[in-house]
């Protein structure tokens, strides 16, 4: 009988992973032993990084969107459905015009920003964490001339150095305008530090102190004032802006909360090593969808599905799952529109930035160009 291997979201990570096992399934797929299914509710594929380059008019929009379609491997059957439910039981996705029968579902359904989770937000804050966003907030730094910009940032969210990489960005765009002076730049943290990852924060510190970036800790948004033009925190401060910039807290997709197989906010209870949904023999989670405390990024899905589809290899193979995530992330940080630093770490092994250079702001303009070749399963 065939055996259905079935994807559910065709983001960076469901895509990476379809066309893996399409690839190196191929003498199954062939044989009829093997299907694999990718159902997604999106047409477009966003490369969603290439985002802040759109904020600052470095590229256009369309150049980090694709079809999907386009994308995906021959070997994979390819749904465009939005699934209502998981059903974990009966071993089946149900959407509102079909249901997809699996025996080993792959859930990689991502995170999305929650922009009602603070009064006010969707009224009055620019956001770089959707295309729309991205191209809105280009207009509107490209028509600012002077003021106040804050920046807030609530957790957890998608790529967690991007909100540094922005503000970094940001400096460096009116510097080159001729208009730095006229620009106060506040970048809030709602911890003790700018950054989760100490080694992060502490990279970040001289760049801010040196580019006259004014950074505020301990900043927890409670509501917006939209009218005023003022951010207000838990304690009770008012902050003003010209331009508000916000990275709110993300959620799961919502088909995992209506399925019940996610804690409150969305996300998938996930073992850290199989990436198998805990309690779970046949479900595996990839991505952003994972519960896992560690980095929503792109990367992070890269070196998870090096985990994920040879193990469910194994498992069509009838061998067993030898496989484990080491928990690897690799990021690199733009430290300004010509210059970025990189990390690498994992479970084990904190992050040490590397020295900021020309070369390796070049190198992520590489990788820019060649996820369509990663995501595709090639490299
Ligand atoms: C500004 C910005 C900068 C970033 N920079 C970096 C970076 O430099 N490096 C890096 O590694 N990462 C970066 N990231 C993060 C990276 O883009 C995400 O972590 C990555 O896309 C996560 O992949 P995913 O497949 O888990 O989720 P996504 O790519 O978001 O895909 C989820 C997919 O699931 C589909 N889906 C959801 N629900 C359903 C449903 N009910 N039915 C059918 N389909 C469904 C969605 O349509 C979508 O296609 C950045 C993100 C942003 C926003």
């Amino acid at each position: 009988m065939t055996k259905r291997i079935v994807v559910l979201g065709g983001g960076t990570a469901g895509t990476m992973v379809a066309n893996k096992l399409a690839r190196q399934l191929s003498a199954p797929i062939g044989n009829k032993e093997v299907e694999v299914t990718l159902v997604s509710n999106a047409e477009k594929h966003i490369y969603q990084p290439g985002y802040l380059y759109i904020a600052f008019n470095e590229k256009m929009p369309e150049h980090f969107v694709r079809k999907e379609k386009e994308l995906v491997h021959r070997n994979v059957n390819l749904v465009f459905d939005d699934v209502v439910r998981i059903d974990s039981e009966a071993n089946k996705l149900v959407s509102d015009k079909a249901s997809y029968p699996y025996d080993y579902l792959v859930v990689a359904t991502g995170s999305y920003p929650d922009f009602d989770s603070i009064p006010g937000l969707k009224e009055a804050a620019h956001d770089f964490y959707t295309l729309e966003g991205a191209i809105k907030l280009r207009d509107a730094l490209a028509s600012f001339e002077g003021g106040t910009i804050l920046l807030t940032v609530d957790v957890p969210h998608k790529c967690p150095a991007a909100p540094l990489e922005i503000t970094l960005m940001m400096e460096d765009y009116f510097a080159r305008r001729g208009i730095r002076d006229r620009v106060k730049i506040v970048y809030t943290y709602p911890i003790n530090r700018i950054h989760s990852l100490e080694p992060i924060a502490r990279w970040a510190e001289p760049a801010f102190e040196k580019r006259n970036i004014i950074a505020e800790t301990f900043f927890n948004l409670e509501k917006i004032d939209p009218e005023r033009k003022v951010a207000i925190t838990m304690d009770g401060e008012e902050h003003a802006f010209d331009l508000l910039i916000s990275v709110p807290a993300h959620k799961g997709a919502p088909v995992i909360l209506n399925s019940g197989i996610g804690d409150e906010t969305g996300f998938i209870p996930t073992d850290r090593y199989t990436l198998k949904m805990e309690g779970s023999d046949n479900i595996y989670v990839i991505g952003d969808a994972t519960n896992l405390p560690i980095s929503k990024a792109g990367s992070t899905a890269h070196y998870q599905s090096e985990t994920l589809v040879p193990n469910l290899i194994s498992r069509i193979n009838g061998i067993s799952e030898t496989a484990h995530y080491n928990g690897k992330v690799a990021c690199f940080l733009e430290n300004s529109l010509h210059d970025a630093s990189m990390i690498t770490f994992d479970y084990t092994h904190p992050p040490q930035p590397a020295t900021t250079s020309e070369l390796l702001h070049w190198f992520k303009g590489v990788y820019n160009e060649i996820y369509w070749l990663n995501v595709r399963g090639i490299m």
